[in-house]
């Protein structure tokens, strides 16, 4: 994290990385209000309060490292088609323009002096798959579980906030992450279908890297447990959600100095 200096221009960061599903049973679903949906906040140097959002108006470019995702080509590639199609169900929501950079062998994780939102030059968000089990394969942004093993996924942003001369405080989202453990792909049905769905997956995740938290009303997708229903989709609260951190509100202007916009 850097420190704000008494210079003219300060910078800060802020990561958050919330935790994802454990794999659990089916329950019946709620009607949407406005309490079935939660936006991350960030707390600026002068108190203020402010919604965690990227700028909607950018575009967020992301790659895939699927190497983990399947054990055969087939496989893979349908988890990366996934990923695709999960973005898109983002988009449609919120407005927000997603482009699909290609492939990449990174998966998000923090082991050194720099951290992953520094390393992660190639594209804004790294959605990968990681082994907690195999050496180098392994990410420290994926938590473990109540019950002490590790959770299925997890997803988040990094938030930089800044200032200039005698101007407020502002911030943003620049970089995101989704990693979803390997270890648990089986208890995740490929698609957007009945079931618990590797879709519904990565739908919640996206949702944590755009600046979504968890809600109790087991409707939405953001619900922290994955439960089996019929049929991936966002509902009510995460669609509210998703429309509150998109493109219906304004633009951020984001110097070169904070983000460098990668699209
Ligand atoms: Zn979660």
């Amino acid at each position: 994290m850097l420190k704000p200096t008494k210079a003219t221009s300060a910078l800060l960061v802020a990561v958050a990385a919330a935790v994802g599903f454990a794999a659990g049973p089916a329950t019946s679903s709620a009607s949407a209000t406005a309490s079935q949906y939660a936006l991350a906040t960030q707390t600026l140097p002068d108190g203020n309060k402010v919604i965690a959002r990227w700028n909607p108006c950018q575009t967020i470019t992301y790659r895939v490292n699927a190497g983990l995702a399947g054990n055969t080509a087939a496989r893979r590639l349908a988890a990366v088609n996934d990923v695709k199609r999960a973005f898109a169900r983002a988009s449609a929501v919120s407005g927000m323009n997603y482009r699909y950079a290609g492939t990449t062998t990174q998966i998000p994780t923090n082991t050194s002096a720099s951290t992953w939102y520094g390393r992660q030059t190639s594209a804004e968000i790294v959605v990968a798959w990681a082994n907690q089990s195999v050496k180098g394969k392994k990410s420290t942004l994926l938590g473990r579980s109540s019950s002490g093993g590790y959770v299925a996924g997890t997803g988040g942003y990094a938030f930089k906030y800044w200032k200039s001369g005698s101007a407020p405080w502002t911030g943003v989202s620049g970089r995101g992450f989704v990693v979803l453990n390997a270890a648990q792909n089986s208890k995740f049905r490929p698609g957007f279908g009945a079931g618990s769905t590797r879709g519904e997956l990565l739908m919640h995740e996206i949702g944590h890297a755009m600046g979504l938290n968890h809600v109790s009303s087991t409707s939405q997708v953001m619900y922290p447990t994955i439960l089996s229903r019929s049929t991936a989709a966002y509902s009510t609260g995460d669609r509210t959600g998703l429309q509150r951190l998109g493109t219906a509100n304004a633009c951020v202007a984001t110097p070169g100095f904070v983000w460098n916009d990668l699209s």
